[in-house]
């Protein structure tokens, strides 16, 4: 290997190196029905159901800064963040395993605060916490989760299922997490410079929450059963709309048009990216971690979402080689970039 041309993780990014690592694998299983690509993996269970698998690691300094993020709550948060990848395949989550490595800055007292999290997220979203892996790192601590969940399975919904002209939704709003973290961001820089100036946290308890204690959408899976819509196509946004929205494209081989003046933004969010001199428009195309809902409808399921508080229609597939536009308020189509957050740039993401 030492001969070998080497390749930087950063040069290759997330999805290329994942694409690269798994290309040789071929699913040797007739129970595993759909492998590495979606928000979770299906799996055969009896005929009529699967099971639906998914993990997610959070890594201080990566994920997440202890400076600011309560223990409690990032337990939480990393419960949620793996729940919505079961939801974003249209499932019920049902259980969960937790790995964590921590080192020795970490008393016992540390830990219990974290698994207060995880309980208090098992609790509200039902799963039972049923296994999982301790042990120590080096440095800092990570968390590990493994989300387990089912689905009739003609109900799972696959990223890869959109067609032309179909309707493109997104759940609740979206830029509150990332503007949230720039807050925190921001009064962390203050406080370093001058630890004797209390953080000025009032008035962003919106953004705050979302980016501490985020919510993953269970509702909607419900809502969505209960209007009778099986989205065509969907993923959960953990890495900003643009993204998700990129990996939509790919897997169902479409092009999108989505319009800014649709886009779905709490005027909190709004004022505090203008006072950042960040345009609102980027924090909801960029920004990561709303834990959101983005899926695809057919155009006559309009009528069934049609004025519903959680749900904004915000364009519509169109053929492959039309490409992915957004249409901006002056109406100027501006193609669009996939820019997730990238770990191997020191970023966000998971
Ligand atoms: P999400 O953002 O929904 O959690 P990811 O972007 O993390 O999805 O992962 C995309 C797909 O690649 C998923 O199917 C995931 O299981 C798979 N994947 C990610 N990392 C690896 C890996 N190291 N080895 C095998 N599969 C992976
Ligand atoms: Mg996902």
């Amino acid at each position: 290997m030492s001969e070998e041309k080497k390749t930087s993780l950063e040069s290759i990014g997330e999805f290329g190196l994942i694409e690269e690592l798994t290309k040789d694998f071929k699913n040797k299983r007739g129970s595993t029905i759909y492998g590495v690509g979606d928000d979770a993996a299906v799996i055969e269970k009896d005929g009529e159901n699967v099971m639906l698998v998914s993990t997610d690691a959070l890594v201080e300094g990566i994920h997440f800064n202890l400076m600011y993020t309560p223990l409690m709550h990032l337990g939480y948060k990393a419960v949620v963040v793996n729940l919505s990848d079961i939801y974003a395949m249209n499932g019920t989550a049902e259980q969960i395993t937790v790995t964590i490595a921590a080192s020795s800055r970490f008393p016992k007292e540390a830990l219990e605060e974290l698994y207060k999290g995880i309980k208090k997220a098992c609790d509200i979203y039902e799963v039972d916490l049923v296994g999982g892996d301790t042990t120590s790192s080096v440095s800092g601590l990570m968390i590990s989760i493994t989300a387990i969940g089912t689905a009739k399975k003609e109900d799972v919904v696959y990223r890869n299922g959109g067609k032309e002209n179909e309707l493109i939704v997104v759940t609740g709003d979206l830029g509150a997490a990332y503007m949230g973290l720039q807050i925190l961001e921001r009064e962390k820089s203050v406080y370093k410079a001058n630890p004797d100036i209390q953080p000025d946290l009032d008035g962003f308890d919106y953004i705050l929450e979302r980016q501490l204690k985020p919510e993953a959408r269970k509702d909607i899976v419900k809502f969505l059963a209960e209007l009778g819509v099986k989205p065509t196509s969907m993923i959960d946004v953990s890495d900003g709309l643009a993204s998700e929205l990129f990996h939509l494209c790919t897997q169902s081989d479409l092009g999108a048009v989505i319009y800014d003046e649709k886009l779905p933004i709490d005027t909190s969010v709004s004022t505090t990216a203008i006072d950042f001199d960040i345009s609102p428009t980027t924090c909801v195309l960029n920004g990561g971690e709303d834990y959101e809902l983005l899926f695809s409808i057919k155009q006559e399921d309009f009528d069934k979402i049609k004025g519903n508080p959680h749900m904004t229609v915000i364009g519509h597939y169109a053929a492959k080689d039309s490409g992915l536009y957004l249409v901006d308020k002056q109406g100027a189509a501006i193609q669009l970039k996939a820019q997730g957050w990238n770990h191997f740039h020191g970023q966000k993401g998971n």
